[in-house]
């Protein structure tokens, strides 16, 4: 916690646009030197708020972020936990969503915020979003009331919205307003005023040591379904030596083909120790089993459902779990089992 009252802030660096300006003689888009970050946001020192940057030296695009990456992250918040009121990540906008996501389910009992944010144009560019951006989840990630962080949650905060992070995708390769959360509410809204949505957002019930649960195990994949898809292609993605665990992004509400191949490879893989956890490809709404035959038939053959969370927050699950949990049984309990409000359980 910061002496004398003035509130601080660890501004992680790992790369993206945000970190980007144009060299002056080629004109191309470099990293920016990092030293010289202060004077691309002179602003920063009007914030009156503490801010100690760590860059993720070199700064990568965020295509190259990995499960080490995460795990990285993680650490540096839980060895700067104390010291700090809340944390930035400034990270590439491309799989910011999926980090977010993993850092929810890494960081237990987590009392402060933890903010993602980036920017689509590059900071050294006139009109580029990254300030306000930065700016603004500086002032969300030091916010408190009565001596508690106001949003206790790892978020993304892009344009004009703070969002929980595992409930975020990336909707948008251009405009400013880059990220939506298709099946919870925004947290926060930025306008003139600051304005939390506090009956949305997670709070703690008691005050816990801040846990973390980095180990992770990549032997997952997706099968994303399509009109047409063959029995060579559905076959030879279940049969990839040393898979554990896969998302099978179905149409509508769950619904996938009713051949009897199709089923007969789902099965031969299930009972070969194979989790299937079924995510539709619809943005908003979630996974019914049972309401057509067609999702009937894998709720028979042990798929489990997804609810109605997104594809970046089921990956980064299933990897966490994969990684800490042994017993198969226990990664499908989990994987039933809404971890930190990543989905939604509805009966219908
Ligand atoms: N390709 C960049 C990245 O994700 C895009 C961005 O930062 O917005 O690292």
């Amino acid at each position: 916690m910061s002496k004398n009252n003035q509130n601080s802030v660890l501004l992680l660096f790992t790369g993206g646009t945000i970190s980007m300006a144009e060299d002056p003689t080629t004109g191309a888009l470099r990293p920016i030197d990092f030293d010289r970050l202060q004077e691309y946001l002179p602003e920063l020192k009007e914030t009156g708020v503490r801010i100690k940057s760590v860059p993720f030296l070199p700064l990568i695009d965020s295509s190259d972020i990995d499960p080490n990456a995460w795990e990285r992250m993680a650490k540096l918040i839980e060895e700067n936990y104390d010291d700090f009121d809340g944390f930035i990540i400034l990270h590439g906008t491309d799989t910011m969503a999926f980090s977010a996501s993993a850092l929810s389910f890494m960081l237990e009992n987590l009392t402060k915020s933890v903010i993602f944010t980036g920017s689509q144009l590059p900071i050294g560019r006139m009109r580029s979003d990254a300030k306000e951006n930065l700016l603004t989840a500086i002032e969300m990630a030091v916010a408190k009331e009565n001596g508690r962080a106001v949003v206790p949650e790892v978020c993304i905060f892009f344009e004009d919205t703070l969002f929980r992070g595992n409930r975020t995708t990336k909707k948008n390769a251009e405009h400013f307003s880059a990220f939506n959360s298709y099946n919870y509410p925004p947290l926060a809204k930025a306008g003139v005023h600051i304005k939390y949505f506090n009956s949305v957002i997670h709070y703690p019930v008691e005050k816990k040591k801040l846990r973390l649960k980095t180990k992770t195990d990549r032997n997952i994949t997706i099968l994303k379904l399509f009109p047409g898809i063959t029995q060579e292609v559905v076959d030879s993605i279940l049969n990839i030596p040393n898979l554990k665990a896969v998302v099978l992004e179905t149409f509508g509400a769950g619904n996938a083909p009713r051949k009897k191949w199709f089923q007969e490879s789902l099965k031969k893989a299930i009972d070969k120790g194979i989790i299937i956890v079924n995510k539709t490809q619809c943005h908003t709404g979630s996974v019914e089993m049972g309401l057509y035959e067609t999702s009937l038939n894998l709720l028979k053959a042990g798929v489990i459902s997804g609810h109605d969370i997104t594809t970046e927050a089921i990956v980064a699950k299933m990897m966490y779990l994969l990684g800490e949990y042994e017993s198969a049984d226990d990664v499908k309990k989990m994987l039933e089992t809404d971890l930190c409000g990543e989905m939604t359980i509805s009966s219908f």
